[in-house]
Order: structure tokens, then sequence, then C-alpha cells
């Protein structure tokens, strides 16, 4: 049992006044990443890093590619095993057509309780949120046991260099839980989807479109794999059933094109075609397997479609080489994780979470990939991740956070660490 005064004290140390004033200085600072525009997360690491020096805390900044830095926050809590890390990342995304904005993207604007902004949800609130938690720990003085790293990150949002350079650097070595600090609107994710993408490519031989005996179509090769996709994804569906917080697996072509490149005109029958296919995977599912039945299903598909092409020419008394082929190449591979409910930064985040909103925590999966997955995946850290923000509203036009569920947050953080770093939790 934690007393209620120290919960009290470090509570009071949240400064809701700072965490408004850091969100808006983080989301008027321009971060996508976009090097001829000439805009990176460079100046909002650097303010994070100001920021956090000026509040006493060990700052390093590491420099993860040219303008692209991550901001590596500690504090000492006092002598013990555990070490809590925060995790946000600096990076947003495109405002995209700034014509459909009804707000300055970079203008941090209040209106109605609501801050909108690219970055508010996703997730500047989240990392100011975090960091102000990190100082109301620091600040209670309340005796507490290891301690916390705030892993400010960047390249989140595409190839995740920030947080694959963390782990690297050996940042992560003695971390023995890690909150992820992502719009999961109040809800604790304990799970999360993994992902295995793959392109494929089909050859064929090109022809007149008035002549198609002359060349050889990719177009039943492109159906006999479509088709196909769905069988997997059917047979998945079939044997793991839907999980309780990540809903069913998924197995879906995004992309399908014929020709693969180049103009396409009606009156000519490509020579090669492609598709890219996007796996999203639950618990129970083994990615080398999957990338199994994704590589059998290109000489399934040839051996058919030759096949069938062999039968016709016969038929039509035709003697043409039947040589579809079709190849996969594999693009991305991010296992699902899952955290068990058991593990003490669980109950530290269901806690916090009690303790701030007066209800029971509600757990559920996080839909996507996020900088958690690597430090579940490479170095076995536990995660949770949360945060304020509307789960559907990142990357959206009019990108905007609950001021008062950013406030929660805040405090939620906080309580977490105290939880997880009290020396005498049972
Ligand atoms: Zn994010």
């Amino acid at each position: 049992m934690i007393p209620d005064e120290l919960v009290k004290k470090v509570l009071d140390k949240v400064d809701h006044a700072a965490l408004l004033k850091l969100t808006t200085e983080l989301v008027k600072i321009n971060s996508v990443w976009d090097p001829a525009a000439g805009t990176s997360e460079q100046e909002a690491a650097e303010h994070v890093a100001r920021w956090a020096e000026a509040r006493g805390f060990s700052v390093q900044m590491d420099q993860v590619a040219a303008g692209r830095p991550n901001v590596i926050v500690t504090w000492d809590a006092g002598p013990g095993r555990r070490k809590l890390m925060f995790e946000g990342h600096t990076d947003v995304v495109t405002p995209g057509d700034l014509e459909a904005w009804h707000y300055n993207p970079f203008g941090a604007e209040i209106k109605e309780g609501r801050m909108y902004g690219r970055g508010t949800n996703d997730t500047k609130g989240n990392l100011a949120a975090m960091l102000v938690a990190m100082d109301a720990v620091k600040q209670s003085g309340v005796p507490l046991a290891g301690s916390i790293v705030g892993g400010v990150l960047c390249d989140e949002e595409d190839l995740m260099l920030g947080v694959h350079d963390f782990i690297e650097r050996g940042h992560a070595d003695d971390v023995t839980g890690a909150i992820i600090c992502e719009p999961q609107d109040g809800l604790i994710c304990t799970s999360q989807k993994g992902a295995v993408r793959a392109g494929y490519s089909i050859y064929g031989r090109m022809s007149h479109g008035a002549m198609p005996l002359s060349g050889l179509n990719t177009a039943p090769a492109l159906a006999e794999l479509i088709t196909g996709l769905h069988r997997l994804e059917q047979d998945a569906v079939r044997q793991l059933g839907k999980d309780r917080h990540l809903g069913w697996p998924s197995f879906t072509p995004t992309v399908i094109q014929a020709p693969s490149g180049g103009a396409a005109q009606l009156n000519v029958m490509p020579g090669e075609s492609r598709v890219l296919v996007d796996v999203r995977t639950i618990p129970g599912q083994n990615h080398d397997h999957i990338r199994k039945d994704l590589t059998d299903l290109t000489t399934e598909v040839e051996d058919k479609v030759n096949k069938d092409y062999e039968a016709y020419d016969r038929q039509l008394n035709l003697h043409r080489k039947h040589d579809i082929r079709v190849d996969v190449e594999f693009l991305t591979d991010r296992p699902c994780t899952k955290t068990a409910q058991d593990d003490p930064v669980v109950g530290a985040a269901s806690w916090a979470t009690r303790k701030v909103l007066n209800a029971e925590p509600v757990y559920a999966g996080v839909p996507g990939a996020t900088d958690g997955t690597f430090l579940w995946a490479l170095k076995d850290i536990p995660i949770v991740t949360m945060g304020a923000g509307d789960r559907q509203v990142p990357h959206q036009v009019d990108e905007w956070v609950d001021l008062n569920q950013l406030k929660e947050t805040a405090d939620t953080y906080a309580l977490a660490a105290l939880h997880y770093l009290y020396p005498v939790v049972a």
C-alpha cells in the first residue's frame, strides 16, 4: 500500500501549466521529417533537451542521423534494480493538404477544451505529459528505488531509426519496464498487432490487346494470388479466432498493379504485374510460418496458371511457352507483442489509472506498430502503451487532443512511476 499522502505529494507536483506550455511549444515546432523543406526533429529535440536540463535531469543527445537526434533524459531516484522507461517521439507526419485544415497545423490553437494541430494527439501532448510526470516524481521528494529514463526518440513514423539507435547504444539494456506514450484514449494497451508485409511480382509476356495469344497474360495469376491470400486469411481466422484486444488476423492485398510500371493502356496486355500484401498478426501466429505460406503461394500460383494455359493451348492447338513466374519479396517483419497482465509495469499503469480516473482500467490492444514493438522484441522489455487522445485521430486533418485528458495522462504517468519505483510495493 502506498500511503495517500505520498500520492498527494506526487500529484501536487504535476505542473499542468507547464504541461500546456510545453505541448504548445512542441506543436509550434514543425518536426515533419522533410529534408526538401528543411524540417526535421532537431529543433523539437533541442527544445526538450533545454527543458529537461533546466529541471535538473541528466540529458544526452545522440545523433541518429543528420538532423535527427534522440534525447535521453534520466533521473536516478535511488539504489534499486528497476528502471522505468517512458518513450515518446518527436517526429510528426505531414499535415498533408493545408486547405483541408480548419486550424493552423502548427498553431496549437485551443478551442473548447481541445488543442488543435499536428502532433497534439500523436504524440507531442503525451511526450510533454511524460516529461512533466518525470519532473513531478523527481520534485516530490518521495524516496524511491531505481531510475527513470525518458526516451525522446526520432523517426517513429517511418523506419523507427530512433528506437533502434537507442537499443544499439545500450540505453535499453537495464530497462525493466516501459510505458509507450501514444494516443490510446486512456486505455491500457498490453498487446499490439504484428505485421508481415510483402510484394509479389508476376512475370508473363506483353502483347497487343488484339493479339493476346502472342503473349502470356499475368491477369489469371493475379486472380489466383488474391484468391490464395484470401484463403490464407480464412485459415488464420478459423485457426486463431478473434483476439480479445486485437481483433482478427488479416491478409490484405493493398496495392494491385498491372502493369507494375509505366503507363497502363487499354490495348496493351501487360507483361508484368505487382501485388502488395499487408499481413497483420495476433498472438499465436508464427511469422516464419506466414513467410513460408506466402512463399509457397508463388509456386502454387505458377503451377496452377501454367497448367491452365497448357490445357487451353491444347484446345486452341497453340504452342506457347508456359512460363508465368511469381516472385515474392519481404518488406517488413514486426512481431506482435503481448505483456503479461501480472507484470509490474501493467500493475503500475492499472493502479495509477484507478487512482486518477477513479474507475476500473480498460485494457485493449494497439492495431499498429510503435517504437515499443522493438523494445519488446529485441530487448524483452515488458511494455504498456497508454496516453491521451482519440485513437482514430492520429494522422488526420484537424488533429486534436482533449486537454483535460492530457492532464489526467500526466497524473497517471506520474503515479505509475511512483508505483513502479516505490520500494515496499508487495
Ligand atoms: Zn505516435
